[in-house]
């Protein structure tokens, strides 16, 4: 895995002034801090490029896993690289020109090269990922082919196979690190939309099959806690749920994060996603009359969620808990609008896939002989709309000939 390396300066000083143990007597475990980075819906957006303007997006509007990577190194840099743990929330590898041209128009699968964003999530250093129901836009194999190149584990508890009633990813995770000199287990569940078996029904039918996401959660955080967990995340690709709406596992509810925090008491951070909306920081009460937070980043890659953990020893001296008394977890949510440098190693990485992009998506494929304004087609007959029906009937005549329907008028 490529990881940003933490300066040799700094990483001296950080061993000077960290709070390490003591050389004459090992000091009672004290208070931790965890940062917790998370993206979601990132569609995409290695780099701040709109494909259709051919141009950066406007001031103001930047976005992309770029700008999110020097965010991301600061916050490494400064915190140190065991204290920090970063995920992605799904709907990664599908959203743009440059995820559509590598899976459809010139498919990675059959070329040969990396997926483009295997290459970017693994510059950025992910440690776990779940799939958003995007991720099965292009079919099972395309994303088998994108998880076995990712450094990082790419999760699903409740997507199972039909044929072994097993997960086809992997449901959890468990990440160790060493903080201060103590060590710290994370559990993590990957939650997926089960509105895929709609959505790509035609990839998944007989094949996957969903299973409730406040279901699975209730199974896996518990045996997260089991195996050791300190803190259980939940990478949930769903959105709140709507006002009013009540959990009912029979319905698959498409947006149920909240029911997800509230009903899995093991269960101490939820990272929601797939709505698209900018919710960086809700504190809910759960089942057992404990707390957890929903941290949902903004869409594609315009904001990365910072969730800082205190953490102190627990009741049993085994291991740790959530402060959630004198130092309650808290959100900041870094915007990755204006002033922020865009990280020049993602620029590289993603350099020939955006190129290859940029050219397709501008090279002609045909040239009007004059001008065809578009301006008055909503109220009146006008050329352009003219020769897009003219194309339109051509290529369903050509598609429809050979086949049963190959006499039948088409009209546009
Ligand atoms: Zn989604």
């Amino acid at each position: 895995m490529i990881r940003p390396t933490v300066p040799a300066a700094l990483a001296a000083a950080a061993l000077v002034v960290g709070p390490a143990a003591s050389a004459t007597a090992m000091p009672a475990p004290q208070a931790l801090s965890m940062s917790v980075l998370a993206t979601s819906d990132v569609h995409g957006h290695a780099l701040n490029w709109d494909y259709f303007t051919d141009s950066p997006y406007p001031a103001g509007e930047e976005l992309g896993l770029d700008r999110a990577k020097t965010v991301v190194d600061g916050i490494r840099a400064e915190k140190g690289e065991e204290s920090v743990l970063l995920v992605d929330n799904g709907d990664s590898i599908q959203g743009n020109p440059l995820t559509s041209y590598f899976s459809s128009t010139e498919p990675v699968t059959e070329s040969g090269l990396d997926h483009p964003m295997a290459v970017a999530s693994n510059l950025m250093g992910y440690d776990a990922q779940v799939t958003g129901n995007h991720e099965y836009n292009y079919g099972l194999d395309m994303l088998d082919y994108y998880e076995q190149q990712t450094d990082f584990p790419v999760l699903a508890a409740n997507a199972l196979e039909t044929a072994t009633g097993e997960p086809h990813n992997d449901p959890t995770t468990m990440i160790e690190r060493t903080i201060d000199g103590e060590t710290v287990q994370v559990g993590i569940v990957g939650l997926t939309n089960p509105g895929s078996r709609i959505w790509d029904k035609k990839h998944l039918e007989g094949t996957i099959e969903f299973e409730d996401m406040v279901t699975s959660a209730q199974t896996y955080a518990p045996q997260l806690k089991e195996q050791g967990a300190d803190v259980v995340i939940a990478l949930a690709h769903t959105g709140k749920d709507p006002a009013g709406q009540q959990w009912d596992a029979s319905q698959l509810q498409e947006n149920i994060a909240t029911s997800i925090a509230t009903e899995v008491p093991d269960i101490d951070v939820v990272v929601a996603g797939h709505s698209h909306q900018d919710q960086p920081e809700e504190v809910v009460t759960q089942s057992d009359g404990t707390q957890a937070l929903i941290t949902q980043p903004n869409y594609w890659a315009r904001s990365v969620s910072e969730v800082e953990l205190n953490l102190v020893p627990d009741e049993d001296g085994d291991g740790f808990t959530i402060d959630w008394d004198d130092a309650a977890p808290s959100v900041t949510p870094h915007y990755l609008q204006g002033d922020v440098a865009e990280s020049q190693e993602m620029a590289d990485a993603m350099s020939s896939y955006h190129e290859e992009t940029v050219d397709y998506v501008n090279q002609t494929i045909a040239k009007a002989s004059e001008t065809m304004s578009a301006k008055t087609s909503r109220y009146e007959d006008t050329a352009i709309l003219d020769f897009i029906g003219h194309v339109m009937t051509e290529k369903t005549e050509e598609g429809l000939a050979g086949t049963d329907y190959e006499d039948l008028p088409v009209l546009a």
